[in-house]
């Protein structure tokens, strides 16, 4: 047992006080794991466009103060009453989706819906008692998606904890707690599309270029990248993206251009941008007949999709995914295995490194579309 144990811990962590304003590094305490709970000493994060919608809560519900951040590796610090397949020590990632392993969602082989701790993006608190573990001289500090990673510690409930091979190197598989996997699911789980058949990806952020890995995976023919910075392009090359379209070098719609490219439709299509006009794109420009569309963007509160009738009698397939489909306890041990297999390359996805204390540039970098994915340092 740590000298922590039990104990309240005092550590940095970065606070979003109001929505939009650059978070303020402060000194939090974080109340000990309670029942099926777990305190993890985050080593790395990253920035997901998740994280900046809610931070930003343009077209979310605002809720601050709050520690964001879900993309992270740690080591387990203590548990709480009743975990029994984590302790202290243990390699590990958060996951903001969770599998509570008796739910009927967990018990299916097609969800990862668990009916106890799938995402939501509204809560504040902890399930067990709905209060936070964060804290600023006794004022409560939000939980984000149930992970807030961006803090030296955070509390977790344990089936939303990923424990992995201790040798993997936790700067880079940080990312398999989120963009990796659900890009790579979306494409693999979801999507699925067969050898030789052509995949367009709308958006080339980290969780787009990890949809085109995995239709490159998967023997796509061609894999068609569409976004609006151009900058993308040249890295999305990199990932295997065999041609672009920037929507904003046509003046007819990007379906009629893909059409039109593709001798009627691409065979899969995988969303990954957050907008709804994109993801309506995205369902239009599958073929009639056998066409699967994915949704993997988070849209806004208040976005509505519209399209007509006949697109879907005209047996095209509309669906949708969080987290790529995978069961993050069950799955998420094997995607790092592929890592360290060296099935599945990471390093490419990392374009950006700061400490903890700069934070703040990884938002401007995600922002300015700058970086794919931008790994923070703790304790930096
Ligand atoms: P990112 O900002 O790194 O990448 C998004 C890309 O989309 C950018 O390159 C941007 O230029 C492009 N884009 C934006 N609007 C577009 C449009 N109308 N047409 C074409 N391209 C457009 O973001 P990311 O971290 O890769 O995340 C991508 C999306 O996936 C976000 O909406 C994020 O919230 C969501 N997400 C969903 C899940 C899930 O489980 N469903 C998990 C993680 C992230
Ligand atoms: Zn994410």
């Amino acid at each position: 047992m740590s000298t922590t144990t039990g104990q309240i811990i005092r550590c940095k962590a970065a606070v979003a006080w109001e929505a939009g304003k650059p978070l303020v590094m402060e000194e939090v305490e974080v109340a000990p794991p309670q029942k099926h709970e777990v305190r993890i000493k985050i080593l790395f994060t990253s920035l997901c466009h998740t994280d900046v919608y809610f931070w930003e809560a343009k077209g979310q519900t605002p809720l601050f103060p709050r520690i964001f951040g879900h993309e992270a590796g740690g080591i387990v610090e203590s548990v709480g009453e009743g975990v029994t397949d984590l302790q202290p020590g243990d390699h590990v990632l958060p996951i903001f989706t969770g599998e509570c392993g008796d739910c009927p969602h967990c018990h299916s082989e097609e969800s990862n819906m668990c009916d106890l701790l799938r995402i939501n993006t509204e809560r504040g608190g902890m399930i067990h008692d709905g209060e936070s573990r964060f804290s600023i001289k006794g004022k409560p500090i939000h939980h984000f998606l149930g992970t807030s990673t961006f803090s030296e510690y955070t509390v977790v409930h344990s089936g939303q904890v990923a424990k992995i091979n201790p040798d993997a190197p936790l700067d880079k598989v940080c990312i398999v707690s989120c963009g990796l996997s659900t890009g790579l699911g979306a494409t693999l789980n979801v999507a699925k599309p067969k050898k030789g058949q052509s995949v367009a990806i709308f958006g080339l952020g980290a969780v787009g270029l990890a949809a085109a890995e995995g239709a490159r995976i998967a023997g796509a023919s061609r894999i068609i990248g569409v976004d609006l910075n151009p900058s993308r392009f040249d890295q999305a090359k990199k990932f295997g993206v065999t041609e672009f379209v920037n929507p904003k070098d046509h003046d007819k719609p990007v379906q009629q251009v893909i059409a039109e490219m593709t001798n009627g439709g691409v065979d899969r299509s995988v969303e990954c941008t957050g907008s709804v006009q994109a993801m309506i794109q995205a369902f239009e420009c599958v073929h009639d007949g056998w066409g699967v569309a994915v949704l993997v963007g988070v849209p806004s509160k208040d976005d509505a999709f519209k399209s007509h009738p006949m697109n879907f009698l005209n047996e095209r397939t509309l669906k949708g995914t969080f987290f790529g489909n995978y069961k993050p306890k069950t799955d998420i041990p094997g995607v790092v295995e592929k890592y360290m297999n060296k099935e599945l390359e990471i390093e490419k996805f990392i374009t950006h490194t700061v400490p903890f204390s700069e934070i703040n540039k990884a938002f401007d970098y995600m922002l300015k579309g700058e970086s794919i994915r931008c790994i923070i340092t703790m304790g930096a």
